[in-house]
């Protein structure tokens, strides 16, 4: 506690002010500490705010700099594993009808999902109608209507989804935002969390500000880095795998795509969807681990995705128009990891978001908050097994469990 005080006056001194709500190299005292402001923190931030004092910290100067600013801002039900699916469609209502003091401005734009499936892809058009729901054959001429630059020869089938929608992430975030403030909470920018310690029943968090945030709980939704934030508070990590994956954007000209469908490969290996509607963005499906960084888009990755497209639909490229990369974050099994940490008190995951982060994130950020406060999930009960991360270090949970 001490060595907190102490390295917080110590920092005062030196600080040079940053962009915060919350007055730097004060200790503060709330009930929560939310570290990471990406749409996972953001959500929970905001769902946790309705009645508990909230600050949310965050190391970069805006808040959705690092995976939540690069998505292909989708929401697909066929996509990702049963939790996953089950929180997108948990999450569907709020996108249909946010709450009046979330988003000023419709969160949705319908776009129908096409996967396109190769000769050698039929097990895994299989593989989709039987996991899948909402999903009907579409005729190949049909796709070639709504699609005239696809190659006759590449499909041999194709699935549609009609439900899928166009997610405006940023105005989704924002809103998150505006409702943690209106709910009385905060958000710290340039504050990275650098020390994380428990003392006498209450978390300490210290920021590169400065400032030290003093609470019950402390919710890791720190992304690509959650393993590093949990092993700065002395947590054993998860094993979670940050994936580069890339998007480039090009000018589909003479085609005029404003209302083609999002084309998937049923494979998983490509995929492309009009942007801000003269535009396609086309992204190799990469899946690449790496550490946690600010991650830059490589140029093979590019190539590979426009050749991929390129054998589907007869579309030039001339240039790529611009290009990025963000990592999606995965655990060892793939599903989301929210829950209590399998032996440090108050210390609590929300993670492991994948490619799936916005689409779940009304559902995930609401489920965050019930279990901490400990109401009823309801809809999302029965997943809280299958995303609670003592999964990972069985030992410890099962027995504090029993006792
Ligand atoms: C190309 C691409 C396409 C995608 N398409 C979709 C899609 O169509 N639909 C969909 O739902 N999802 C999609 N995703 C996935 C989605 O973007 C992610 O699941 C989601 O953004 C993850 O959010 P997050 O808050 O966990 O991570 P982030 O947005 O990375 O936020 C984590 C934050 O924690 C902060 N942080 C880290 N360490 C600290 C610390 N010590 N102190 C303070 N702050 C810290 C970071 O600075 C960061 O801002 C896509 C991803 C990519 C890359």
């Amino acid at each position: 506690m001490l060595r907190f005080v102490v390295s917080a006056v110590r920092q005062r001194v030196a600080s040079t002010g940053t962009r915060i709500d919350a007055a730097p190299m004060d200790t503060q005292d709330v009930d929560v500490t939310v570290i990471g402001a990406g749409i996972a923190g953001s959500s929970a931030a905001a769902a946790l705010a309705a009645d508990r004092h909230i600050a949310l910290i965050e190391a970069e100067e805006a808040a959705g700099y690092h995976t939540t600013g690069r998505s292909a801002a989708l929401w697909v039900q066929n996509y990702g594993p049963p939790d996953v699916r089950i929180l997108s469609a948990l999450s569907r209502p709020f996108f249909e009808h946010p709450p009046r003091d979330l988003a000023e401005v419709p969160l949705m734009t319908r776009r129908l999902v096409v996967f396109l499936a190769r000769e050698d892809q039929q097990v895994e058009l299989a593989a989709l109608h039987a996991e899948g729901s909402g999903l009907r054959d579409i005729p190949l001429a049909d796709v070639k209507a709504l699609v005239p630059a696809l190659r006759d020869g590449y499909a041999v089938a194709a699935a549609a989804e009609d439900d899928a929608f166009d997610i405006n992430v940023a105005e989704l975030h924002q809103g998150f935002l505006r409702q943690l403030r209106a709910r009385g909470g905060s958000l710290a920018l340039r504050h990275r969390a650098g020390r994380i310690e428990r003392c006498n029943g209450r978390w300490f968090v210290e920021t590169s500000a400065g400032a030290v945030f003093r609470s019950s709980v402390v919710v890791n939704a720190a992304g690509a880095w959650g393993d590093e934030v949990a092993s700065i508070a002395g947590a054993a990590t998860l094993g979670l795998s940050p994936c580069r994956r890339t998007a480039a954007i090009i000018d589909p000209a003479p085609y005029n795509v404003a209302r083609w469908p999002m084309l998937v490969s049923v494979g998983h290996d490509w995929y492309a969807r009009p942007e801000a509607r003269t535009r396609l963005m086309v992204s190799p499906a990469d899946q690449t681990p790496m550490h946690a960084h600010d991650v830059q888009p490589d140029e093979l990755d590019i190539a590979i995705g426009i050749d991929r497209m390129q054998q589907a639909l007869d579309i030039s490229v001339q240039r790529i128009e611009r290009s990025w990369a963000g990592l999606r974050t995965f655990t060892p099994d793939g599903s989301l990891a929210i829950g209590w940490d399998a032996a440090l008190e108050g210390f609590f995951w929300c993670v492991g978001q994948g490619g799936y982060g916005i689409q779940t994130s009304p559902a995930a950020g609401q489920l965050v908050a019930d279990i901490v406060t400990g109401r009823d999930p309801h809809g999302a009960a029965g997943i809280v097994g299958a995303v609670d991360p003592r999964r990972f270090h069985p030992s410890p949970p099962l027995s504090l469990l029993r006792a």
